[in-house]
């Protein structure tokens, strides 16, 4: 079969991870014969192990990439909506902030597991896609122009020759290491000091807690959030410090740990089956954010997703910005027929600055989450966010909402959205109720300011 441009034309990806597999469907919809090579098994045959799901939250920059491969609809019946934050506090009492009063603007928690099987399963419908499972690539040799192998199974090793590939395999991608002595190629690696935990709430007749909400308790120093699953439990992740009195490594005895769950989450800790165990057995994870310039080699290769641009978690939008950057990445295919030194440099250009965006924007949330949530200043931001979006549905979008319910650039974003806040902030100063503000004038003002 030929592409939309009239060629027949192998691409290699490696890495069948959500990012991976996206990629695969959007490039097999224009008629390229495309080989995933996958490290792992095929995760539709095996468990994950426990503690290693991660729920992601999708928003509409996922979604409209998702749409346009049409997975939409087998996605969401996998998914739980979440209409705002509930926050819990220190003594248990419980405030619910929506992300917005438009009942369209919410978001969706859905497990890796679900959403990697949905998209597989639709790989496997399409005769242009196949898939290698339990195939690790060990990098990329760009004088031999060959890509090396191993097979987990096996234990051989392989090479291949190097066609257009791209470098999908997540935030510690073999084939960005292999590359970092091409001349002239900058890379930074900015590990957060703090680590995480995923920690499950398992399901009783129901959801535990509220079950449309992203749950949230905010502690200044650490904050643990939950995402509802279909089956009923929640998956929570705690991020606590990397070193000190409240780190992982300090609370490995069991009365250290169930202490500090009572004093900090006391609301949790009883909905938490065998809590110590989940503590001590489950894995700790990093925070890392990587940046890597160039994205593409030689015109032959090109990073993407997390390989490309690593970002902390506090956005939620990881995965929605590598699912955003497929999408944009397929029109730059349509718009230069399929020239790849064309189309790699229309991408660099059209999505680097905007994925230094969010990955600003990802680490002031960490901020925003830990510590601002409870503040009573914040919450009166937030209030008067809510009622701005209510008056003017259409014209209104808190920054919250620029980057969770639109496709705005980042960048765009980051601007208005900081300039935005900090005009709220300024007058939720001087006010104690929502009421007392002309939203009609503060639209104009905002308007004219950002
Ligand atoms: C705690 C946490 C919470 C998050 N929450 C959200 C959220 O709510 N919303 C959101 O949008 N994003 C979220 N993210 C970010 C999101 O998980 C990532 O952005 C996303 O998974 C990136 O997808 P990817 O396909 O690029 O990489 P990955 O998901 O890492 O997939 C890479 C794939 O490549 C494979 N692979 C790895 N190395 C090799 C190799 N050498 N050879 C072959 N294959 C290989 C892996 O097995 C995997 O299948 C979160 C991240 C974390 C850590």
């Amino acid at each position: 079969m030929k592409t939309n441009h009239g060629v027949k034309e192998e691409l290699t990806i490696v890495g069948g991870g959500p990012v991976g597999t996206l990629l695969a469907l959007h490039l097999a919809k224009k008629g390229y014969s495309v080989d995933v090579f996958e490290k792992r098994g095929d995760p539709r045959s095996h468990m994950e192990p426990e503690g290693r799901s991660i729920n992601l939250a999708l928003s509409t920059r996922g979604l409209c990439a998702l749409n346009e491969v049409g997975v939409n609809k087998q996605l969401l019946p996998h998914a739980v909506q979440m209409k705002g934050r509930l926050v819990h506090d220190k003594d248990a009492r419980q405030h619910f902030i929506p992300y917005s009063p438009r009942a369209d603007r919410l978001i969706y928690s859905i497990t890796r597991m679900e959403l990697n099987k949905v998209l597989l399963d639709e790989a496997a419908m399409n005769s242009n896609i196949r898939f290698h499972y339990n195939e690790n690539c060990l990098g990329i040799d760009l004088k031999a122009q060959t890509i090396l192998f191993q097979n987990m199974r096996s234990k051989l090793m392989h090479k291949r020759p190097l066609s257009i590939t791209f470098g999908a395999e997540g935030m510690w991608s073999a084939i960005r290491t292999s590359l970092l002595r091409v001349p002239y190629t900058n890379f930074s690696q900015q590990h957060l000091d703090y680590d995480y935990k995923e920690l499950t709430i398992p399901a009783s007749q129901g959801h535990l807690l509220e079950k449309n909400a992203l749950h949230l308790w905010p502690r200044g120093g650490h904050l643990m959030v939950a995402l509802p699953n279909p089956d009923g439990s929640f998956t929570c992740t705690l991020f606590l410090p990397h070193e000190g009195e409240r780190s992982f490594a300090h609370l490995k005895q069991q009365d250290a740990a169930v202490a500090f769950f009572q004093r900090e989450f006391s609301d949790a800790l009883p909905l938490m089956k065998d809590f110590f165990r989940q503590m001590i057995e489950y894995p700790v994870g990093r925070l890392t954010t990587v940046k890597i310039d160039p994205w593409s080699f030689q015109n032959k290769i090109l990073l993407i997703g997390d390989a490309a641009h690593g970002i902390v978690p506090f956005y939620g939008q990881g995965l929605n910005c590598g699912f955003e950057n497929c999408a944009f990445l397929s029109r730059c295919i349509d718009e230069h027929a399929g020239k790849w030194d064309l189309i790699f440099h229309a991408y660099e250009q059209g999505r680097r600055a905007n994925t230094d965006a969010i990955a600003e924007l990802s680490f002031d949330n960490f901020v925003e989450l830990r510590e601002r949530v409870s503040d009573p200043l914040f919450k009166l931001k937030s209030k008067l966010e809510g009622a701005l979006e209510a008056a003017y549905p259409e014209e209104f979008l808190s920054k919250y909402s620029m980057v969770t319910f639109s496709c705005m650039p980042y960048t765009e974003a980051l601007v208005k959205g900081r300039r935005q806040d900090q005009l709220l902030m300024e007058i939720c100063k001087h006010i104690t109720n929502v009421e007392e503000v002309d939203l009609q004038a503060l639209k104009s003002k905002l308007s004219n300011s950002v």
